[in-house]
């Protein structure tokens, strides 16, 4: 049955550029097998233009505020449009990045909608009835729960990295110019200023060499960047090097960035459940630890049982001869 024309589809908007774009991967194969309409919500300055962009990446209809005043995210201005849009549309499935501002934009949607929300989901699909099943990591990393919606529509957040962007593609689609009265925020931006972060983001990393709290004083974080440099990576640690010894900014995991890289070196990390959460996606784990019963070694493609004091710099070593 072709649906496309009626009410309904699938809705997305994340006010991060890639994440909309991953949501947008998702949605579309959701919305194929639904064979409803997807659409996109994209707010500020040159909203048009990334439109254009949001259709080649699998929207078929995009909404538009090109409005200076909605460039900087404004939760009750945004909340306001897409409530509007969600009353006049019908989405039987919104799908929000899971940002600092998107989840509590979900759950404020949600409670004027008086729908349901499944925040964070790592994976979405669909049963045998066309209902979203939303999986996301609970019991603080122990265990994944797979929750049904009973009502329409079904709201979930998704966090950066759970899906794949889809190669981008000329196609055709509705751009939906859009001009709403912004009422001014009562909020005023005193100041902005960039998050002190490494220069690069390790989400993005294709190689990362992270360290636990094995790694004894802050000036050995020398040892790792060596190894990442030789093949191009990025250093990551566990959030213990973050919150209790202050050497870095942000951790991997479940409360911190879900990496997804090519090679993931972990050293003196001992692969705790919420370290684990956020690396189950590297395509190659490579575990050193000293301890031969750390539980890193249980998820890892290679081990190493050793010092990283003798195992970095010997890796390092063995992998600038092999790239020579
Ligand atoms: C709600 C919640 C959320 C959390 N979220 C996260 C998260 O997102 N990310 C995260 O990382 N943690 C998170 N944690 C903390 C987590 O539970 C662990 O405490 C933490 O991951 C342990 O960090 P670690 O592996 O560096 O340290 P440890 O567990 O102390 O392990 C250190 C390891 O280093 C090994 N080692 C020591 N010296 C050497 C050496 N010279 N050479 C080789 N190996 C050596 C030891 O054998 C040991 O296995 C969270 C905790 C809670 C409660």
């Amino acid at each position: 049955m072709n649906r496309m024309n009626e009410h309904g589809g699938i809705c997305v908007f994340s006010e991060a550029n890639d994440l909309i774009l991953e949501l947008l991967g998702k949605a579309r194969e959701l919305a194929d097998k639904l064979h409803v309409k997807l659409t996109a919500v994209q707010f500020g300055k040159n909203a048009q233009e990334k439109a254009n962009e949001l259709v080649r990446y699998g929207a078929d209809k995009v909404y538009a505020l090109d409005n200076p005043a909605l460039e900087i995210f404004q939760d009750e201005a945004y909340l306001n449009v897409l409530h509007d849009i969600a009353v006049r549309d019908s989405p039987e499935i919104l799908m929000i990045g899971s940002t600092r501002n998107g989840k509590p934009l979900a759950a404020r949607l949600a409670t004027r909608l008086d729908a349901g929300c499944v925040p964070d989901c790592i994976a979405v699909e669909l049963d045998g009835s066309g209902r979203l099943i939303g999986e996301r990591i609970t019991y603080g990393g122990n265990a994944l729960a797979r929750v049904a919606f009973k009502s329409k529509p079904q709201i979930v957040t998704v966090p950066a990295r759970a899906f794949e962007k889809r190669a981008p593609q000329e196609r055709k689609g509705e751009i939906v110019k859009l001009d709403v009265k912004v009422e001014p925020s009562r909020v005023e931006v005193v100041e902005r200023k960039p998050l002190e972060t490494s220069s690069e983001r390790v989400e993005e990393a294709e190689v990362i060499v992270s360290c636990g709290r094995g790694l004894e004083k802050k000036d050995d974080i020398a040892l790792l960047k060596q190894v990442a440099d030789v093949v191009g990576g990025q250093v990551g640690c566990s959030r213990p090097l973050v919150e209790d010894r202050k050497w870095f900014s942000e951790w991997i995991g479940l409360s911190g960035h879900k990496v997804k890289p090519k090679l993931y070196i972990a050293s003196g990390v001992s692969g705790v459940i919420q370290h684990v959460a956020g690396i189950r996606d590297a395509k190659i784990i490579v575990a050193i630890n000293k301890d031969p019963e750390a539980p890193i070694f249980e998820i890892a493609d290679y081990g190493v049982v050793g010092d990283l004091y003798q195992v970095l710099p010997a890796l390092k070593d063995a992998l600038k001869k092999q790239l020579q």
